[in-house]
């Protein structure tokens, strides 16, 4: 806790402090990878350093910066740059609130897109530490949980260190998170599996005109988990209840797009409720960066796509 009894006014700007800091460590780590563009990374640079010195002109620099994240934003797959502006979004909110100020709208912008948190609760440390976790967009899933797991710690004694405590010890990352396996893609199944372990494989539709393929998967096939009450039911209430699209990005030249069916269950728990739609524990992102990943590899698309028989 950020307490100071005397002073209530020291410990939100305690709470700023370490929350620029946050955004520090993500700019820093941008040597390592490129997930956005410069002119995001200059803009943003721009305001962090504007928010340590000149207020005056952080109102301008903060609005350039929304309309360049927007003009960025692809609303289909964008997740870094969403993580990017809300960070900022939630830091004004936070500095407004210290400084008494009302929140002016055009500061304030709301829109998010593929999270399942609401915007409020995506504070900047949050969004710092995904942004922090997704260095370059073609990290794997140990890697972006082993990074996730260095930023709290670092966030920690950070937090620590405000309040004038030293802590020496530092998280000891699992052994099962620093292995990496060889990825192996022969079959369409497999391809489906690996953007999403939820996800079976059900057939695809190649759209010529458009160069798009469909790919139709089937979402927890087998029974999944009440999101209230955790109890695994394969009771179906109702068939293919729900059905939605995940566009993953491109591959030498074609739109992939997975077209998702899932079914509505019942809970048999008497204390729960009648039925059940899905929680999914693969968010977006993560079959995003799932998609991104392979995408990476050397002959992958090529190989992918020969197995859709596109070229
Ligand atoms: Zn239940």
């Amino acid at each position: 806790m950020l307490e100071d009894k005397e002073d209530s006014l020291f410990t939100e700007r305690k709470y700023v402090t370490l929350e620029l800091n946050s955004i520090q460590k993500v700019i820093d780590c941008w040597t390592e990878g490129a997930p956005i563009c410069t002119k995001l990374q200059e803009l943003y640079q721009r305001i962090v350093s504007l928010f340590r010195s000149d207020n005056k002109l952080l109102k301008k620099a903060v609005s350039e910066f929304y309309d360049e994240c927007d003009r960025c934003i692809d609303k289909k797959t964008s997740f870094y740059e969403v993580y990017l502006k809300q960070s900022i979004v939630y830091l004004i909110d936070v500095i407004e609130g210290v400084a008494g100020i009302p929140q002016d709208e055009l500061l304030c912008d709301p829109s998010v897109k593929n999270c399942e948190l609401e915007n409020d609760e995506r504070d900047t440390a949050y969004c710092a530490c995904k942004m922090y976790a997704f260095y370059n967009l073609a990290v794997s899933d140990n890697e972006r949980k082993r990074r996730e797991m260095e930023f709290w710690d670092w966030y920690i004694k950070e937090a620590a260190k405000l309040q004038g405590i030293t802590i020496q010890t530092t998280v000891r990352i699992p052994n099962k998170l620093l292995e990496e396996t060889k990825i192996e893609i022969n079959s369409i199944e497999e391809f489906v599996k690996y953007i999403s372990y939820e996800y079976d494989y059900d057939k695809y539709e190649i759209i010529e005109e458009k160069r798009r393929l469909l790919v139709h998967v089937f979402h927890c096939k087998n029974g999944a988990s009440c999101p209230d009450c955790g109890q695994y039911s394969n009771h179906i209430y109702m068939e293919e209840y729900v059905i939605g699209s995940d566009i993953l990005g491109e591959l030498n030249g074609w739109i992939i797009e997975f077209k998702f069916h899932e079914n509505a269950y019942y809970c048999d728990n008497p204390d729960c409720y009648e039925y059940f739609f899905i929680k999914s524990k693969v968010s977006f992102e993560d079959k995003r960066m799932h998609f991104l990943k392979l995408r990476s590899i050397h002959g992958m698309p090529e190989k992918i796509c020969a197995l859709f028989g596109i070229i």
